[in-house]
């Protein structure tokens, strides 16, 4: 995710990469972008969290009052029987990083609704960095861009019914 060059590229040689083991979540926004890229709406489900801890939001209320069904699924990208990512290639992501989901754009940020925490998600091989190379360098991570994705992740999860 974000811009996954030679680390991603590594990553996937050594563990499961992100694209792999998530369930990620579509905005109804998500949802539009990608419209425009695939052309049908045959890339997205609703599925209950198949890790319960992701169901332990308390840090973030807005996500769990508007993310969840009542039935606790949410919209999410279809996966292979393997849990690989639809969209997932042998050349990385088969989305521009601005047709991509806004939860993958952020990735490995960390955040709730009030903003990004200063830590990023510990799941990046950071022990395949070169010494003097910061995972953000690594990966491409720009936080102004990610301040915006956040604002419009937050702006658009508002819109599930
Ligand atoms: S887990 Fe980190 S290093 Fe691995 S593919 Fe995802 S963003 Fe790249
Ligand atoms: S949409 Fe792209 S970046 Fe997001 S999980 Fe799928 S392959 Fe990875």
């Amino acid at each position: 995710m974000g811009i996954p060059k030679i680390l991603c590229a590594d990553c996937s040689a050594h563990q499961k990469t992100c694209c792999q083991k998530r369930d990620i979540y579509l905005t109804p926004g998500d949802v539009e972008r990608i419209k425009k890229f695939t052309l049908t709406e045959n890339f997205y489900e609703f599925r209950t969290p198949s890790d319960p801890s992701y169901m332990e939001t308390d840090d973030d209320p807005m996500w769990s009052e508007h993310v969840f069904r009542s039935d606790s699924s949410r919209r999410v990208l279809k996966q292979d029987p393997f849990g690989n990512c639809a969209f997932l290639t042998k050349n990385g992501c088969a989305m521009a990083i601005n047709e991509r989901p806004l939860v993958c754009r952020l990735h490995p940020y960390d955040y709730n609704a009030d903003g990004l925490y200063e830590r990023l998600i510990p799941e990046c091989p950071v022990y395949l960095l070169d010494p003097g190379t910061t995972l953000q360098e690594a990966i491409g991570l720009d936080l102004n861009h990610a301040f915006q994705w956040h604002h419009m992740l937050y702006s658009e999860i508002v819109l599930e019914k």
